[in-house]
């Protein structure tokens, strides 16, 4: 990945918010750690998708196991916390199956 070449930002560019805006779109890249689209909280919070077990509100049996419920961008890689979020989720999973042939 080719990341922009580094200059230093002078304080006219900062005063302009146009050459602010074009340092800074020179200057960004991405590090490539999509994460948080689908925040985490209880099923009367407007924006949360997912509840404390990562199921998605008012769907039955299915859950997001994937970096977008990172609450927020690690900052480092982020592969090892999206394993780490997966076999957590898996055991919530395998927990639910094993209560619902309790109950039944
Ligand atoms: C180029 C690159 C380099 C990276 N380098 C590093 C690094 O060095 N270290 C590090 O820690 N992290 C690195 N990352 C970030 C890391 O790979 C991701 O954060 C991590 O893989 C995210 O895991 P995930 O399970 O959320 O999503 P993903 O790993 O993207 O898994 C999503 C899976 O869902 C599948 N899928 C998508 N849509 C559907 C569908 N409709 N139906 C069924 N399956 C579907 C996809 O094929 C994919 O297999 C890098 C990412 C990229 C893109």
């Amino acid at each position: 990945m080719d990341y922009p070449p580094k200059t230093e930002i002078n304080q006219a560019t900062l005063n302009d918010d146009e050459k602010l805006n074009a340092w800074l779109r020179s200057h960004l890249a991405t590090a490539i750690h999509s994460s948080g689209s689908a925040k985490m909280g209880p099923s009367d919070v407007r924006e949360a998708v997912v509840d404390q077990y990562r199921r998605i509100h008012e769907m039955e049996g299915l859950w997001v196991a994937d970096t977008s419920i990172f609450p927020m961008v690690p900052s480092r890689g982020a592969a090892a916390t999206a394993i780490m979020v997966g076999e957590r989720i898996a055991a919530f999973i395998k927990q639910s199956a094993k209560d619902k042939e309790e109950v039944i």
